[in-house]
């Protein structure tokens, strides 16, 4: 088969991958904007020989997700800034056969975010300090906010606020914080555990903007509670459609259907598919 017409080839590496939305919202792009491409999930136990296989086969782009973001760094030819500063790659471009890692993460929040109001001098609490929290407190920064690190545990929140320069609150003050955005970064109210919240109720104040990076469930308890106290609310499904455009627009050079690629995911959610 001639190269014109063979298909590209694109990916996801993780374990499990079985519950993707990244196929279906990217395979919606690709067919929407006629190109020949398909997007695969590989359930990954080797990354090493996973990455070999990217080189061989000649996939152009892949996602990473658990549990690969930082394992597979070290057989990737470069990784770019943002990465770098994440400690983590959600994304690979193969341009030429060399593998270069990116983090979308960060775009992806600032884009949700955006959709919103502005970032640009907000103080924005950013709840956690794992590969999330990492991403978005960067990616946040950079959009101009001024980010606050809450955490649980001391150690991580403060080395995460070093990292960017920041202040640093244990999760258990959080009382005392005035910020005018609040990002859920930790891994409270996702599922199986969705009656719970990472922040009191009281701490919700009207007109706040309250984003969840947790999808699943779409509506956490924490946006429940926002939306009863009066509070502007963004699902993690929003992030994720977002760090995924951010992904194909590296991956193609063309604009990604955004409000495209959300219905796509959001008809795979409905019950009973
Ligand atoms: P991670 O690296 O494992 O970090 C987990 C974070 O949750 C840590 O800060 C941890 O605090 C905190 N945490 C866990 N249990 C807690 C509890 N009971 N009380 C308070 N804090 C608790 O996880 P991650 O990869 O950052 O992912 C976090 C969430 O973001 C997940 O739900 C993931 O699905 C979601 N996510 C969404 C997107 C998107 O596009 N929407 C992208 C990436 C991730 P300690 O440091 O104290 O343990």
């Amino acid at each position: 088969m001639s190269d014109r017409l063979r298909p590209q080839l694109y990916g996801i590496f993780g374990h499990p991958v079985g519950h993707s939305l990244s196929p279906v919202m990217h395979n919606a792009a690709f067919r929407h904007l006629e190109i020949e491409a398909c997007y695969v999930p590989f359930d990954v136990a080797d990354i090493e020989a996973a990455v070999q296989a990217v080189r061989t086969l000649d996939i152009r782009g892949v996602s990473i997700t658990v549990p690969h973001k930082i394992s597979i760094m070290p057989y990737l030819d470069q990784i770019d800034d943002a990465a770098a500063k994440i400690g983590a790659v959600n994304t690979v471009v193969n341009r030429d056969g060399v593998l270069t890692g990116t983090n979308t993460d960060g775009i992806g929040a600032v884009r949700a975010l955006s959709e919103k109001g502005p970032i640009q001098g907000k103080r924005v609490a950013v709840v956690g300090a794992g590969g999330a929290a990492r991403a978005i407190g960067f990616g946040v920064q950079s959009a101009g906010g001024k980010v606050v690190v809450f955490n649980r545990t001391v150690d991580r929140g403060r080395k995460l606020a070093e990292d960017l320069g920041c202040e640093f609150v244990p999760l258990s003050d959080i009382m005392q914080a005035d910020t005018e955005i609040v990002v859920n970064a930790t891994t409270v109210g996702m599922h199986p555990n969705s009656e719970k919240s990472p922040l009191p109720f009281e701490f919700l104040k009207p007109g706040m903007i309250v984003m969840d990076a947790v999808y699943s469930p779409l509506k956490t308890r924490l946006l429940e509670d926002a939306e009863a106290r009066g509070c502007t609310q963004i699902n993690g499904l929003n992030m994720l459609i977002y760090q995924g455009a951010a992904q194909f627009e590296l991956w193609t050079g063309k604009k990604a259907p955004a409000d495209l690629m959300l219905k796509a995911a959001e008809e795979r959610r409905k019950p009973g598919r």
